[in-house]
């Protein structure tokens, strides 16, 4: 569940952020969809490459924000729970090479 951190901010697992974003704001994105909340996610990946190319740190810390609140929000949408989702595919190791410590070769986006 939410408690605060050291910082006197919520803390809380992605579950818990996924519950609050619907709270705040599924009226709104299930009104608009899939398709129109996916576009508003990929606008918010593209600021936040914005911010890390310019070396923006408060930018890049906005921008974090958003794109996790409408991933969130997308999830919701669609019906997925992005801590389900993400702890069983990546739960302690690499999910291609089964290891703890990646030991893929690196592909063309991570060179
Ligand atoms: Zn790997």
């Amino acid at each position: 569940m939410s408690r605060l951190n050291c910082y006197g901010s919520l803390k809380m697992h992605v579950q818990d952020f996924q519950t609050m974003m619907r709270k705040i704001y599924f009226h709104r994105d299930s009104e608009r969809g899939a398709t129109g909340t996916y576009k508003w996610l990929v606008d918010e990946v593209k600021e936040l490459e914005e911010a890390i190319r310019t070396q923006d740190h408060k930018a890049m810390v906005d921008e974090f924000a958003d794109v996790l609140a409408w991933l969130a929000s997308l999830a919701n949408v669609v019906g997925i729970d992005l801590e389900k989702a993400a702890t069983s595919k990546y739960n302690g190791k690499c999910p291609k090479c089964q290891k703890s410590l990646c030991q893929c070769p690196f592909s063309k986006h991570t060179s």
